[in-house]
């Protein structure tokens, strides 16, 4: 259904945010196309599919298995043509990529926001810092859109709200609601 709705007219180029399943299971009707992702993707992907294809069996439809991305991006890298500059933003992940779509000022941040207004800041499998700078590097590109894998779309106050929660977190204990440092598997 989603190819079908593409501009037939452009390269189609499709973009992993991260590797956990939700997001690299789609690849396979894409395995013809392009595909973007962080440099650390290939390595994550691998070491987590069997396991997540067999905890997530349920919801497979169709035919699911491994495509990696075809070009991998270290720092960043920019689609000049159209002002979209992919660029690595550890967080919720260490392969996490964000876009930033110049034109209309839509940033795509993965799940570098958090699932829910109740669960803001998204469980971090990067250290803190890294996470807070990737935040630093979202409002300075001052979106005006952000939009991520589970949350509604919010604007970039969002972002100080996260930070306000984050820095809230960091003094909680786990079992108080605070950080969690362990990557979900799902
Ligand atoms: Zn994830």
């Amino acid at each position: 259904m989603l190819r079908s709705n593409l501009d037939r007219g452009k390269q189609t180029i499709v973009v992993n945010t991260h590797h956990h399943w939700e997001h690299i299971w789609g690849n396979w009707g894409f395995r013809d196309c392009d595909i973007v992702a962080q440099e650390g993707l290939p390595k994550l992907a691998r070491e987590k599919w069997d396991l997540t294809l067999e905890t997530n069996r349920k919801y497979v439809r169709g035919e699911v298995a491994l495509v990696l991305p075809t070009i991998l991006v270290a720092g960043s890298i920019s689609f000049e043509d159209d002002g979209i500059p992919l660029f690595s933003s550890k967080g919720h992940s260490d392969d996490s990529l964000s876009v930033f779509c110049r034109d209309g000022g839509f940033l795509i941040a993965g799940e570098n926001i958090g699932d829910s207004d109740e669960a803001m800041v998204p469980s971090l499998a990067s250290c803190v810092e890294d996470y807070r700078k990737t935040l630093d590097t979202y409002a300075g590109l001052a979106p005006r859109t952000i939009l991520s894998g589970h949350n509604r779309a919010v604007d970039r106050r969002y972002l100080d709200k996260i930070k306000a929660a984050l820095a809230k977190a960091e003094h909680s204990s786990p079992d108080a609601g605070g950080l969690d440092r362990k990557e979900r598997l799902f």
